[in-house]
């Protein structure tokens, strides 16, 4: 079937501007990082992108790692770009990142200017497009200097092949660096790439959100729904399909008694505000003004269209963020 977009995609979501830059990033932004490999049918994969595209979500984040395997997500998402979305490509963010691992032998990961331009191209290949909007240090490598990883992401961008750059899992210390050399280098670091959740306060308590302030980069906060246990999925059991129970990068185990606890009093939470777990999570997350996009997976067009409802309900309360609180892990 063709498709043709919705023409109301811009009317359904917020836009927030990324730091001190003049872009602006869809409260939303979709990750194609599980169930975007060959592991799951093509047209269910192409099903959910198109439905982000027409629920106003024009930020699409991936990797070379992505799939199973390495580099399929990207090669999934060219060819929804080739048959359905290529005009609309001025209209999309697409973003690539490069230095974890991703095949044998010392060249196919780390911060090396090797590493990272050698992926980039290969990404642009898969993808299909000439440039990324968001080029990423996808983790902090301790071994290279950081002028040369800062360096390969200047050089991206010089080449025209990026527009902007980021990082991602970095730490405070080294996000504050990397963002002095890029300024410096005339390059200014868009935006920082780490996980938060209510389970997952790092962010608040190490100083990052603080810094994205005083440094001007913006932040896009990955896995707010803590891979799917900010839902109310897993409060009676581990459903057949889901990430715990068929994710490498989700163990069942975690769904213990304390995990349930939790759960349960942040489900009775949302519950009384007339939402679900998934929509509060989010709103927490989105509660920051520094946080300028959650970066959400979805193996259901459903879960995309209940999740980015979360921000049509009134904001958290100060009581409600205490009660919080109290159930997130710290
Ligand atoms: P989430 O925390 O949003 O988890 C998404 C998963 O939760 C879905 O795939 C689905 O899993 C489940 N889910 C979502 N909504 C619902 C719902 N309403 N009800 C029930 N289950 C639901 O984010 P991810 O962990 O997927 O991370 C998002 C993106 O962040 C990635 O795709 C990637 O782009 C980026 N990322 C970056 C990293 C980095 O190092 N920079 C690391 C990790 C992620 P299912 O149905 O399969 O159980």
């Amino acid at each position: 079937k063709t498709y043709a977009a919705a023409e109301d995609r811009y009317e359904k979501l917020e836009y927030r501007r990324a730091g001190n830059s003049g872009l602006d990033l869809p409260a939303f932004s979709f990750g194609l990082w599980q169930k975007f490999g060959t592991d799951y049918p093509y047209e269910t994969q192409r099903e959910i992108v198109l439905r982000a595209f027409d629920l106003g979500i024009t930020h699409f984040d991936n990797a070379d790692r992505y799939g199973p395997p390495h580099r399929a997500a990207q090669q999934l998402f060219g060819k929804v770009l080739k048959r359905d979305l290529a005009t609309h490509r001025d209209e999309l963010i697409l973003s690539t990142k490069a230095g974890n691992p991703i095949g044998p032998g010392p060249h196919l990961r780390g911060g090396s200017r090797k590493s990272l331009l050698a992926s980039l191209e290969h990404s642009l290949r898969d993808l299909g497009t000439d440039y990324v909007d968001i080029f990423y240090s996808h983790s902090p490598d301790l071994t290279t200097p950081l002028e040369e990883t800062v360096g390969a992401l200047v050089s991206a961008v010089q080449q025209g092949k990026a527009l902007y750059v980021g990082i991602s899992n970095y730490t405070p210390e080294r996000a504050h660096e990397a963002a002095g050399l890029l300024r410096q280098a005339g390059v200014p670091l868009l935006i920082h790439q780490p996980r938060y959740s209510v389970f997952d306060r790092r962010p608040e308590l190490n100083g990052l959100l603080k810094l994205a302030a005083e440094d001007g980069f913006g932040l896009i906060v990955y896995s707010p729904l803590a891979q799917g246990l900010l839902t109310n999925k897993y409060l009676d059991g581990i459903p057949p399909g889901t990430r715990a129970q068929n994710s490498a990068f989700l163990s069942p185990d975690v769904i213990d008694d304390t995990y349930r606890e939790r759960a349960t009093a942040l489900n009775q939470i949302a519950e009384q505000r007339g939402q679900s777990l998934a929509q509060l999570a989010l709103q927490w997350v989105l509660r920051q003004p520094q946080v300028t996009s959650a970066l959400i997976g979805a193996s259901s067009t459903w879960q995309l269209d209940h999740n980015v409802k979360a921000l049509d309900f009134p904001p958290l309360t100060e009581e409600e963020l205490v009660l919080i609180d109290e159930h997130g892990v710290h």
